[in-house]
């Protein structure tokens, strides 16, 4: 079994990818934390894109000749250019939490029509191959050249998922489940927010839900060998 590291100490996002490559591939790898590896320093996320940033995140334990896995997340508002986009958890500024970004993004879009309200979210998730590693990322998965330079890691050594959910940002919040901008983001094929709708049902159409289950397939593919 081969242990790779994802660069969280999130539990429940450990033991949920755990469950995921499980379903793919009975006791093909196991999940560690950062924790595990003796990892306790803050990862600085300085990237420019979803991208680079969850490329940062696995590239940390790949620094320590581990196998890093990473994933990174956030809501692009068309009417704003794409914001919040990777500064989504901040959105707010100092001491944002979920209720201060969401009202933030409410303000922002204050007085702005319906059609101009479309949004998508966003989950890129990123493998990382120590030097050395003996795997092998098929040359199709490969990051970019661009990737590649801004990030500094050697484009054989590195792989990037990107899922996407399309929707839009309603004038005030509906349901009381999820987190962060769900109850804001009204998903038209179930006529509801994601606050509204159940784990499992979210999990079917959304960024994360479609950026893992490509990302997991892939990881079954190169760990299988
Ligand atoms: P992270 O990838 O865990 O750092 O998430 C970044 C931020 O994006 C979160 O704090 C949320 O504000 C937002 N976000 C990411 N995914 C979702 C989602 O599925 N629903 C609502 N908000 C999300």
């Amino acid at each position: 079994m081969t242990n790779i590291v994802l660069a969280s100490n999130n539990k429940k996002k450990i033991a949920e990818l755990q469950t995921l490559l499980a379903k793919i591939s009975e006791g093909l790898v196991n999940v560690q934390s950062l924790r595990d590896i003796g990892f306790t320093d803050d990862i600085i996320e300085d990237g420019t894109t979803f991208e680079e940033n969850s490329l940062i995140k696995a590239g940390t334990p790949a620094k320590l000749g581990h196998i890093g896995i990473a994933d990174d997340s956030g809501l692009a508002v068309d009417f704003l250019n794409g914001a919040p986009g990777i500064y989504s958890a901040r959105y707010s500024g100092e001491g944002a939490t979920d209720e201060t970004n969401r009202a933030k993004l409410l303000c922002e879009l204050d007085g702005i029509p319906a059609e101009q309200r479309t949004a998508h979210f966003v989950c890129t998730a990123a493998l990382v191959l120590p030097e050395n590693s003996g795997f092998t990322i098929p040359e199709e998965w490969r990051i970019s050249p661009e990737l590649s330079a801004a990030s500094g890691i050697p484009q054989e050594r590195a792989m990037v998922v990107r899922g996407e959910c399309p929707g839009r940002i309603l004038t005030e919040e509906h349901g009381e489940g999820g987190f962060g901008y769900d109850s804001l983001f009204y998903y038209e094929d179930y006529q509801q927010t994601f606050a509204e709708i159940s784990g499992e049902d979210k999990n079917k159409v959304s960024h994360r839900g479609n950026a893992m289950r490509e990302f997991t397939r892939r990881l079954a593919v190169i760990f299988s060998k």
